[in-house]
């Protein structure tokens, strides 16, 4: 690691550290990553439970920054898997000769502010140290993986997993009986897998969840030709949509058409398939109202594929569409009809224990010999509380976000100059395409940086009442949508004793570069530099 003082030093080698990397060099500054595994890719690095595959098609789920790069690249599925999406990741860190500037195998501990030398000096979990002018911390949203307090966990005798920490040789579970703890994205992708080669599946339900069939499939060579030959256009459409995806949102309500012209929507959206499906009307997430026609035509699907009407019951989420994030998958509901899958709702009697042999409740051990955790993560704040973060005056980043985060723009906070975050609480971020979201945030922190370097700054630092009004502004728009009306992560509520306050900012992508734009243009206006 490198002992002199950088320009920049960039916490994580998933797509938004790597970018930052290439950025910072283009703009002549010297910088390193540090990444606590041993490649690159991130949340696509940790995350290889099976059926792991991006629910934003792979077309639009990649880089836009090098037109060469989004030409030669070829995406074999509509829904890109994890395996071949980590292929992708490590292409770019060759292509652009990443690798020589990223110190692996390394976590970040500490990172704390020297106010005398204006320097981030930071240390790792094996001691090492590295300092530098300028501190990026690109933690991702959903990497600091959560696995709930279970009574007994360490006393199991069989194997434990969980799936956003999956082993990189694999697992086979032929002939196991398995349990899985969560019924979130992650389950819904791997319930399938892992049903189709276990003797004995049994899935543990806290909360049903909305998801919507995939249809995933080979990409057509044609329809990757057509794209290819206009990229900038799709590109320069996406930029205008609300979550920076090239889709068609139906301008109508759902409330204004006849009742035949609302089903034959949903079943078409159902029939394309994926998240798209929340766009099958312009008020599903604005009226409770609407939102149930939506909701309910979903219970419908899961009455009609799932055979025994209890299962069917228990599968049906009774809350608002898209208030959890929508799920996409490939045969979910299907597989609770296979004679090796049994559904236990954890609801009102609540997991007890792990016991030595399985999971424990209302009295009943499940005896198993494998559990996989699918329990999610301390999303958007937990990366970055991990890491004990000093500002000015060691102002703890914990102690400032005790009663919820608090940033300028979701990109910088107040007592911390010289620090950003990509992606982060405030920011659009994980309800949008995180490839141009991040894009978005690192060419602007670069710009930011530049700009201090060239105008002879050594601090950029968020005021407060800039951050104030920010944090106000994000709130008051949470509050005008249906998305705060059940226990999401986007506000914390699936981990004990976190704050509930709805971290993304959720007003579009177009407005937030918006302001991002003329933050910048006004010599960042909310910033004081010095
Ligand atoms: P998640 O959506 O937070 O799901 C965690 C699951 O574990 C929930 O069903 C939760 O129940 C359950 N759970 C947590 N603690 C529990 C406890 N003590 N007892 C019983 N059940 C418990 O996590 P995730 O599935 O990993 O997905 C997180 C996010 O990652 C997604 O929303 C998505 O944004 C992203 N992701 C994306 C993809 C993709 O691109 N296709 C795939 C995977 C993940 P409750 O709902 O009751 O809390």
């Amino acid at each position: 690691m490198s002992g002199g003082n950088l320009d920049l030093v960039i916490v994580g080698a998933g797509f938004a550290g790597m970018y930052m990397l290439h950025r910072a060099r283009k703009l002549g500054l010297s910088a390193r990553v540090i990444e606590a595994g041993s490649g690159v890719g991130g949340t696509w690095y940790w995350n290889r439970y099976p059926g792991a595959r991006c629910d934003v098609e792979s077309m639009q789920y990649s880089y836009q920054f090098d037109d060469a790069l989004q030409q030669e690249w070829d995406w074999s599925e509509r829904y890109a898997p994890q395996p071949e999406i980590l292929r992708y990741a490590n292409h770019v860190a060759d292509r652009f000769d990443l690798r020589r500037d990223i110190t692996f195998n390394a976590r970040e501990t500490t990172a704390a502010f020297d106010e005398a030398a204006n320097l981030w000096r930071l240390e790792t979990d094996s001691g090492e140290r590295i300092a530098g002018r300028f501190c990026v911390m690109a933690t991702g949203c959903l990497s600091s993986w959560n696995m709930p307090r279970f009574k007994g966990l360490e006393q199991f005798q069989g194997k434990r997993y969980h799936t956003g920490q999956w082993p990189h040789e694999g697992v086979d579970f032929t002939g196991l009986r398995v349990g899985v703890i969560g019924t979130g994205s992650s389950a819904i992708q791997s319930i399938p897998i892992i049903a189709g080669q276990a003797a004995q599946l049994t899935v543990f339900q806290r909360t049903p969840n909305y998801t919507i069939p995939a249809h995933n499939a080979p990409l057509d060579p044609e329809y990757k030709r057509a794209i290819k030959s206009d990229y900038a256009g799709m590109r320069a459409r996406a930029k205008q949509t609300i979550p920076g995806i090239d889709f068609k949102l139906n301008p109508k309500s759902a409330l204004e058409v006849s009742a035949e012209e609302r089903q034959r929507e949903y079943e078409a959206r159902w029939a394309a398939g994926g998240l798209m499906f929340g766009a099958s009307f312009a008020d599903i997430s604005l009226s409770k109202a609407a939102n149930d026609t939506a909701a309910e035509f979903v219970r419908g699907k899961i009455r009609e594929i799932v055979h025994d009407p209890k299962v069917a019951e228990l599968l049906a989420p009774d809350y608002t569409i898209g208030c959890k994030r929508l799920c996409v998958d490939t045969g979910y509901w299907a597989t609770f009809n296979r004679p090796n899958v049994a559904l236990v709702d954890v609801s009102k009697q609540p997991i007890e224990e792990i016991t030595a042999k399985g999971v424990k409740l209302a009295g009943r051990e499940y005896e198993v010999d494998a559990i996989v955790f699918a329990t999610g993560f301390d999303a958007m704040t937990g990366a970055l509380t991990k890491i004990d973060i000093r500002g000015v005056g060691g102002l703890s980043l914990r102690d400032k976000w005790d009663h919820g985060p608090r940033t300028y723009l979701g990109l910088a906070m107040a007592g911390f100059p010289n620090l950003f975050t990509v992606t982060g609480p405030g920011s659009p971020s994980v309800l949008t395409n995180m490839l141009p979201s991040i894009e978005q945030h690192v060419e602007w922190i670069g710009d930011c940086i530049a700009f201090a370097r060239d105008n002879g700054k050594q601090r950029v630092e968020p005021q407060a009442q800039a951050e104030e009004a920010w944090v106000a502004h994000v709130g008051e728009l949470a509050g005008a949508t249906l998305r705060h009306t059940c226990n999401s992560w986007y506000q914390g509520a699936n981990i004990d004793g976190k704050p509930r306050v709805f971290m993304p900012y959720i007003g579009g992508f177009p407005a937030y570069v918006k302001t991002c734009n003329q933050v910048a243009a006004g010599g960042y206006t909310g910033f004081a530099l010095s």
